[in-house]
């Protein structure tokens, strides 16, 4: 941190002000809660845990499911605590119960909850590098703060992770996510195999060249086939990137994104940013791009929060109903920050948790939304944005764009092609109202953005007709006859399965 200081006159985290700290700023405190936690949930009344049975819920707060069994498991994937997944397993389908994996629940629609199931909660710190081979084994549970800290230690960075370090790496696998890092596909690209508990009980090892089909399948399939318990994955040189800043049209940023990393392969991370105040929506924007530094001979550790950090948190809560602030917010992203960011490693970069900009408003919640459109209908998607979301209730605070390349791998993918992530951060008010305008609103966008060739993301909440999932993602209906195939008696079913999957 320190280090950190003298070369740029502030920590690193004031270029984190524009940064991974805002992607996150949900669930903190949700993810801090005891697994019993009966606090304020969404709508308040609709749902009580039957006897014996535990209310959990995932980082929107609006999806309170009674479980039956909450199993947690920290220690290490070796052979007795295998066994004792498998024995879950087992007494989970003898009880005809659905059981799901999790790790910290940041999915927002019940995808990581079993309604009146077993949940497993994998929480684990597990990890065996290979620096020869630039791979690393992990527990599934492994969260990527415990990545960034170990590989870190040995020179070397994740290849592909989300922009917060608080989530699973099984997890980030079975969404397939995606972060800054280019130009990469989802984390899954970055996979080379892993172990699942398929539902009799057996453990079966996949990869590109074993068991692909299966592979295919658990890669973004949201644990419908299985439960993984390690996984392994390229790891990349930790180095220090200098950023590049670019202001431009927010019509013109998609286009742009593509162009310029097909320019300069020497670009490690990127991402963008759009102006979301009201009066001026998504008119401007910024192209954040990271190069390497010609020394590398001195890099510092990764860091965590910075002071700057929490007063970003400041600005960021006050642009709720505010375009004053909004409009000092994008002064100090667009026009301050660039002045004054200095380098930071890759994995600073990528180290922050979610509780950074937490909000503290228990009459609120932070919902995020994520659609994908090829940089080619960038523009078509920004004015969908401009039509659909200022008339809604809804209050936008944040909106980052990353690159995506083609995912070649995964069978729910949703990116055929190379496309642009536009991940939104909204502030929902917690009533029947505040989730009414929200369901319409999500629709409306869905909607919209299929129209443009484009998908949507499937770890949020939701609100998307069946025939808007069937829509983005073509091969649903394969993916369900495989699952039915390889799981005949749905042991492994969550909130996607029962709200849409089950559904097709
Ligand atoms: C603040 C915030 C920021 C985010 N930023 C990004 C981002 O930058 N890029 C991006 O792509 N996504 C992003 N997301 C979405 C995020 O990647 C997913 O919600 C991810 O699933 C979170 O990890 P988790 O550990 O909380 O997963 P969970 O919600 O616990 O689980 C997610 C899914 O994985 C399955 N699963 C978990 N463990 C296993 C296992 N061992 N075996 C089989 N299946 C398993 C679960 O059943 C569930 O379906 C963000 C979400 C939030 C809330």
């Amino acid at each position: 941190m320190t280090s950190m200081k003298n070369r740029s006159g502030l920590t690193r985290r004031a270029v984190v002000v524009g940064g991974a700290a805002i992607a996150g700023a949900v669930a903190g405190r949700t993810f801090l809660m005891p697994s019993n936690h009966s606090g304020p949930v969404f709508p308040a009344s609709a749902e009580v845990a039957g006897s014996g049975a535990t209310l959990l819920n995932d980082a929107s707060e609006l999806s309170p499911t009674p479980v039956i069994r909450h199993i947690t498991v920290r220690q290490a994937p070796e052979s007795a605590v295998i066994d004792g997944l498998r024995a879950a397993i087992a007494e989970a389908r003898a009880e005809g119960r659905p059981l799901t994996a999790s790790t910290a629940r940041h999915s927002m629609g019940g995808q990581s909850l079993a309604r009146n199931g077993t949940v497993l909660t994998l929480d684990q710190e597990w990890l065996e590098a290979d620096t020869a081979a630039r791979t690393y084994r992990v527990a599934a549970g492994t969260r990527w703060s415990t990545v960034i800290a170990r590989l870190d230690a040995i020179g070397f960075s994740p290849a592909v992770m989300q922009s917060n370090n608080d989530f699973g790496v099984a997890s980030t696998f079975s969404v397939n996510a995606h972060g800054w890092p280019v130009p990469f596909s989802g984390c899954g690209a970055t996979v080379r195999s892993l172990r699942l508990l398929t539902a009799d009980g057996s453990l079966v090892t996949c990869s590109r060249s074993d068991n692909a089909d299966l592979f295919n399948h658990a890669m973004g399939g949201y644990g419908l086939f299985g439960v993984i318990t390690d996984l392994e994955l390229d790891m990349v040189p930790n180095t220090l990137l200098a950023p590049t800043f670019e202001r431009l049209s927010g019509q013109a940023l998609g286009q742009r994104f593509a162009e310029a990393l097909a320019a300069d392969p020497s670009i490690e991370m990127a991402y963008g940013r759009m102006d979301v105040s009201l009066d001026r929506f998504f008119d401007d924007a910024l192209l954040i791009t990271y190069r390497p530094v010609a020394d590398q001979s001195d890099i510092p550790p990764a860091s965590g929060s910075g002071f700057m950090s929490y007063m970003a948190r400041d600005i960021f809560r006050a642009q709720l109903g505010s375009d004053g602030v909004k409009h000092f917010r994008w002064w100090t992203e667009a026009a301050l920050n660039p002045g004054i960011a200095g380098s930071a490693t890759r994995n600073s970069l990528m180290n922050e948790p979610v509780i950074t900009l937490d909000d503290r408003d228990p009459s609120r919640t932070d919902i995020l939304h994520e659609y994908f459109v090829s940089p080619s209908r960038f523009a078509d998607f920004v004015e969908a944005c401009k039509e659909v979301i200022p008339a809604s209730y809804q209050q936008l605070l944040n909106i980052t764009l990353r690159y995506v390349d083609t995912d070649r791998d995964s069978v729910l993918a949703y990116a055929h092609e190379p496309r642009i992530a536009a991940v939104m951060l909204f502030s929902q008010e917690k009533t029947m109202r505040g989730e009414a305008d929200m369901a319409r609103m999500t629709e409306a966008l869905i909607e919209r953005v299929i129209a443009v060739g484009g998908s949507y993301y499937l770890p949020y909440r939701p609100h998307a007709r069946i025939d808007q999932l069937t829509r983005a993602y073509p091969r649903a209906t394969s993916f369900v006859a495989a699952k039915k195939a390889a799981d005949p008696e749905l042991l492994f079913r969550n909130g996607l399965w029962d709200n849409y999957l089950s559904k097709i």
